[in-house]
């Protein structure tokens, strides 16, 4: 169509309506909806002044344009080509109604319930197209907030570690899981959304009384109770209970946390605080007899001199004991190692074999060439862990047998390995010999002096100089426990 057509069309609609035209044009211009009028083909024929202060442009702006060519639908090809197809369908007699958007001119993105609809005469013909918009901006935006925040808790409620389940107050009655519970209990989503609370709990009869303390108002309640897996078996939990109005139904919300791992740990601890003293009073018993003993009567130098022997070796027992402990604990704080220094290996072998030329119960042997490299690490507890593994050594082998100390330079990182010929690690245990407090059941476990914090400790220290511990064993054929460390912790400035 031609612009002069264009122009006849505008003109000719406003002359034919003049009389109903300014009643007509009072109420179109008043509304606070967008509202304008097209012809069949699309041309905007009449835009009213909220559309046209929307835009802040005059009515001759745009009139006797595709309406798709507006400043209202620019922005966008895809709801240009909506509108295009829109017109299409309206210019047949259908009605039009959709979602989209506009832009003010700051550039602000209004949504805009958007509807065409035709006029007809009275044969059914199409005369013009009313479209019409409703700024929903505001409506849209808070359900986007609403929503958006909704999501965000959906988020947080599947994404939190610990299990939680809400449940109704009254019916006990299962409404949400989320996905740390389904791992938990072993249920699924929907078979969840089928449970009752009382299922899951073993103390069901107690769970009423807690639930109205709750409602009472008491915020927060923890207490720890066993809980029910879908597989029937049960597991300790620490819950919190709170509750919160849901549809004017009281809901409860409980977060549940598994604490086997942390009564395994407490009941480990005390176990060892119990081997610990054990162990402590062992050596300390020996001495102060020999002490008492050698006080109170006379004896050969020889004698005397073996007592005094036997006191030292239980003093340095009781000091490999405490040093353990304390390096344990300054490790477990945090310290990790003070400094740095090239260490070298075959002094560092010599030494604690020396320490235990005393116990002469094993036959010892050294297997370190003379040109290693030495390593960058802590001397003092290199000698730790070494004499941790040498005294294992000493104490878990018969006597008589062998124990040989070696160290090689190989694959770019320094080994250095004890080797028994004691009874061996059964395969299943041989990683959990390095997890704290893991002593191994035998016979052997009471007699011999035990508390579980060495390996650990010896793994803490290979793992602050980046190496890694191991054991290569099989029952009955002896263990050799290796310590390696990477070529980039090996010094070779010396
Ligand atoms: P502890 O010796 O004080 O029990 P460790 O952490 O040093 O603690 O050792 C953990 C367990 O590993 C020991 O209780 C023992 O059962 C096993 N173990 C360690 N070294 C040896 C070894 N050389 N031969 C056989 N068993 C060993």
């Amino acid at each position: 169509m031609g612009r002069f057509e264009k122009q006849e069309i505008n003109r000719q609609w406003r002359k034919r309506n003049f009389g109903k035209e300014r009643i007509f044009r009072a109420v179109f211009d008043q509304s606070f909806q967008f509202m304008g009028l097209l012809t069949p083909d699309g041309t905007l024929v009449a835009a009213n002044r909220t559309s046209l202060e929307f835009i802040q442009r005059e009515e001759s702006d745009v009139l006797g344009i595709p309406f798709w060519l507006t400043p209202w639908w620019t922005h966008s090809p895809q709801q240009q080509k909506r509108l295009r197809e829109a017109v299409r369908m309206v210019a047949m007699g259908r009605t039009v109604r959709f979602e989209t958007t506009h832009p003010d001119p700051s550039g602000r993105m209004h949504y805009v319930d958007f509807s065409l609809r035709p006029i007809t005469d009275h044969r059914g013909r199409v005369l013009l197209l009313v479209p019409e918009g409703r700024d929903i901006t505001d409506r849209w935006e808070a359900e986007n907030k609403i929503r958006e925040s909704g999501e965000k808790y959906r988020m947080l409620f599947s994404a939190e570690s610990d299990a939680i389940l809400i449940f109704d107050a009254e019916t006990f009655q299962i409404v949400e899981a989320n996905d740390a519970a389904i791992l938990l209990y072993g249920y699924r989503r929907e078979e969840f959304a089928r449970l009752n609370f009382t299922r899951i709990t073993a103390e069901p009869e107690k769970l009423r009384e807690r639930i109205d303390r709750v409602l009472e108002g008491k915020r927060n309640l923890v207490f720890m109770v066993q809980h029910r897996r879908k597989d029937g078996t049960f597991f300790p939990a620490e819950v919190s209970l709170g509750s919160f109005l849901w549809k004017d139904r009281p809901m409860i919300i409980q977060i549940i946390r598994d604490i086997s791992e942390r009564l395994k740990i407490a009941t480990m601890k005390d176990e060892m605080l119990s081997a610990v003293s054990h162990e402590m009073r062992t050596p300390l018993t020996a001495m102060l007899g020999f002490t008492e003993f050698m006080l109170e009567n006379e004896m050969s130098p020889e004698l005397m001199r073996e007592y005094i022997g036997i006191i030292h070796k239980e003093s340095e027992r009781l000091k490999g004991l405490i040093d353990n402990l304390l390096t344990f604990q300054s490790l477990r704080a945090g310290f990790g190692i003070q400094s740095f220094r090239a260490v070298e290996i075959q002094s560092l072998i010599q030494h604690t074999a020396r320490l235990f030329e005393r116990c002469a119960d094993h036959r010892f042997t050294l297997a370190v060439p003379d040109d290693l490299p030495p390593i960058l690490g802590d001397e003092e507890r290199l000698l730790q862990a070494l004499e941790n593994l040498v005294s294992n050594a000493c104490k878990y082998s018969p006597a008589g047998s062998g124990i040989e100390i070696g160290a090689n330079s190989s694959d770019g990182a320094i080994a250095i390995w004890v080797r028994d010929e004691g009874p061996g690690i059964p395969p299943e245990a041989q990683e959990q010999i390095f997890d704290r407090f893991f002593r191994i059941d035998n016979k052997d476990g009471r007699r011999i002096g035990s508390t579980g914090l060495g390996l650990p400790l010896v793994k803490e220290i290979v793992r602050l100089h980046e190496g890694q511990v191991w054991v290569e064993s099989a029952p009955g054929l002896g263990s050799t426990f290796l310590m390696r460390f990477p070529l980039d912790k090996v010094c070779w400035l010396h």
